[in-house]
This record gives C-alpha cells, sequence and structure tokens, in this order.
C-alpha cells in the first residue's frame, strides 16, 4: 500500500510517543534486524535510511515502496527529534560556534571551522568532561554526562543543516572531528555507535579517513580502539615528561607514558596512516630544547605527525601562549631531527570557539 503520511504530521505522532528511543541511536542492521523480527521487509531499512540520513527532511509521502503498516511501526517505536541550535556566533575567519540544546536541557558546544575545500565540524562527545586537564576550558565543567550516539548524530545533523542553508557554496559533507567537549574514549560504545552510522553508506557515507578522534590518553578505551573502524587518532602529548604532564593532564598518574605509548604501539596503523600527536605549546613550560631532545626519544622511532596547538587563553586561563617566533623556532629544531611537524592554526578565537575554549557555561553569557 502506499504510504500516505505528511512528515509534519508525522513529526507529531512520533514526538507523542513517549516510548519511542531516538531513530539517530539505531544503525543500520539494529534497524533491518528490529524491522525484520516484527514481520517486516528487512530491506525497508535502506530507504528509510536513505531518506532519513541523506534528505534530513524524509517525506514519507513520496516513497511508495514503504507500507502504510511499516511507516506506522517507525512511528511508534522512533522519535526522529534532534538537538536544537539556540545559538549561532561567527568568527572573523568564518568559523562558526553553535551551543546546542538537548533533549532534558543540558547544552554542548559544537564548532564549524573552515579549510580550503570544505568545513571539517568538531563534536562534542560528552555534557562536560571528566578528566580536569588544567589547560583546558571544558575541564572547569566537571562531567554532566555521556551523549548519546543519537545525540552525537544531531550536533552533525543540525550543523550540516545549517551549513546548507547558510553558506551553500561550500556544502559538501564536512569531516569530523572529536575535539569538542568531552573524552570520546571515555565514551566509547556511543561514540563507537556513531562513528559506525556516520560511515553507513546508505546513511551519511563519511569515508573512515574523514574522522579523527583526539583522546588525552585514557587507557581503557584505548586498549579497544581497534574496536572502531579504522578513523584516525590523535594524541593529546602535550609534554615527553611525566612529571610535567601529571600537571597538565591528571590523567598521566595513572597512566604514565611507559604504559601509554605500549598500548598505542598495538595499534594497527594502515599503510601510510600515522598518530597524530598534538603538542600544546605552553609558554616556559614545555617549549624547551630539554622538551625537544624527549620528544624525539618517544617520537623518533614512531609512525608520528606532530601537531603543535599554540596554547589558546581562555578567561582567567593559568597558562601563556608563546610568540609566534618561538613556535617556529620549536618546529624547526624538531623538524631537524627528522620528525614530521606541523603548527595547528587558531581559528575563531574571537568567539572562543578554538581548541580548549569550549565552556558551556561561559558560552551563554558571552
Ligand atoms: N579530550 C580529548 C578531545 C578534546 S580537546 C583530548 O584531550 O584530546 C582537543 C584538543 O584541544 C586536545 O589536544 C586538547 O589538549 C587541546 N586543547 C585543550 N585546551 C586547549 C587550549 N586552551 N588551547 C589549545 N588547545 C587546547
Amino acid at each position: 500500500m502506499v504510504a500516505k503520511v505528511k512528515f509534519a504530521e508525522y513529526i507529531i505522532m512520533m514526538t507523542s510517543k513517549e516510548a519511542a528511543h531516538s531513530f539517530y541511536n539505531q544503525s543500520l542492521e539494529e534497524l533491518s534486524h528490529t524491522l525484520h523480527e516484527s514481520g517486516f521487509k528487512q530491506k525497508s531499512a535502506d530507504e528509510i535510511f536513505r531518506l532519513v540520513y541523506k534528505r534530513f527532511n524524509p517525506n514519507f509521502e513520496a516513497v511508495d515502496t514503504l507500507s502504510r503498516k511499516t511507516i506506522d511501526f517507525i512511528s511508534t517505536h522512533y522519535r526522529f527529534d534532534l538537538p536544537k541550535i539556540v545559538k549561532v556566533q561567527n568568527a572573523d575567519d568564518n568559523t562558526v560556534k553553535f551551543l546546542v540544546e538537548l533533549a532534558d536541557g543540558n547544552q554542548v558546544e559544537s564548532v564549524l571551522i573552515p579549510f580550503a575545500k570544505k568545513y571539517t565540524i568538531c563534536l562534542s562527545s560528552q555534557v562536560g568532561c571528566a578528566m580536569k586537564c588544567s589547560f583546558c576550558f571544558t575541564g572547569l565543567q566537571g562531567l554532566k554526562r555521556n551523549l548519546e550516539a543519537s545525540e552525537i548524530i544531531g550536533q552533525y545533523i543540525v550543523a550540516y543543516k545549517w551549513l546548507r542553508e547558510n553558506r551553500p557554496e561550500k556544502i559538501a559533507s564536512p569531516n569530523i572531528v572529536f575535539m569538542g567537549q568531552g573524552e570520546p574514549l571515555h565514551n566509547f560504545d556511543q561514540v563507537k555507535k556513531a562513528v559506525e552510522i556516520f560511515l553507513t553508506t546508505e546513511g551519511l557515507h563519511l569515508g573512515f579517513r574523514q574522522i579523527t578522534l583526539s583522546t588525552a590518553g585514557y587507557l581503557p578505551g584505548l586498549e579497544r580502539f581497534s574496536e572502531l573502524p579504522n578513523i584516525n587518532l590523535a594524541l593529546s602529548l602535550h609534554s615527553p615528561i611525566d612529571e610535567d604532564r601529571n600537571k597538565l593532564i591528571p590523567l598521566n598518574k595513572r597512566y604514565s607514558l611507559e604504559k601509554l605509548f605500549e598500548k598505542l604501539d598495538q595499534i594497527k596503523l594502515l599503510k601510510r596512516q600515522f598518530i597524530t600527536y598534538e603538542y600544546l605549546l605552553i609558554k616556559d613550560l614545555n617549549d624547551r630544547d630539554e622538551d625537544i631532545t624527549l620528544l624525539n626519544k618517544w617520537l623518533g622511532q614512531r609512525r608520528a605527525i606532530i601537531n603543535i596547538i599554540p596554547f589558546n587563553e581562555f578567561p582567567g586561563a593559568p597558562y601563556k601562549r608563546p610568540l609566534t617566533s618561538k613556535v617556529n623556532e620549536f618546529k624547526t629544531k624538531l623538524e631537524r631531527l627528522g620528525l614530521t611537524v606541523k603548527v595547528r592554526t587558531t581559528k575563531g578565537s574571537d568567539i572562543l570557539a578554538a581548541c580548549g575554549q569550549l565552556n558551556t557555561l561561559q558560552s551563554k553569557t558571552l
């Protein structure tokens, strides 16, 4: 039977179903399985996925392959509501920061960062963060809760929709970095589910090279890293000396550099794949010659790219950003030792959208 339901009516039907689960928490396999178990055509899952993830505004009226019963079933089982963008801030360099409200009223931030051809979106994986890194604005908030896969995917969809409407000249699907609020490996299962959904051919169809996960070095999560598709890994190193790293990333007291590298060495890399080592450069703290020598000791023989991030200051920050000349000197010295080094250009700092500047409490007052 031909489906005849207007999308607006459909949404009302669905949001009134209290027990419904978010559709965006379902992988394609899970959806096919559920349909099959309930006596529906398994193949309809492909159709439904394409509508929801490729059009973002699925109009079931237009689909004549979905039976009325299938639509009714989907409508009683799933909710399709997305997080709400409650604030948009545009930076001078075209970076856009979104304050996004979740169904329970909690808020997180996501940031669209422009690169030559397309945008990268920086997604949050938790409300706040438990890691309490001394240089990070988000850490000041503490951890409130983990995000669900649907809320991670929801950030992507609402930002992508915004992009299509507001910057139509650059609408290719954004790359993803898990570098917003939260420690993604501390919320492993939901991040894993979200990654799988992002990669689904019938859905958003991103390539695994389009996704990068950044971690402070949470070992229980790193141990499971190979359960994920082959996405890029970035490790927040920030110091090659345990004593100093302990002060920057308290997690290091539990998982020392030795233990961390032991785990990293077990991760199988594809041909030409590297681990990116993020190195927050802080004035007079980790920018000494001794740091360069020890960085070479740890990374010289490993498949590593060093990504220097000059410290981004935030209100009340305990550290200072080094001069650009110092950043360049640090880079050159590492390169002379044969290391591959990049410097991350700071984007969106005039709206506190740069690395480590995300803090929802602050966003509300800016
Ligand atoms: N929890 C993850 C991802 C979030 S932070 C992690 O620790 O990797 C993403 C990157 O921004 C990390 O490398 C982080 O160390 C860096 N960062 C945090 N605060 C910063 C700041 N104030 N200035 C520059 N980079 C910062």
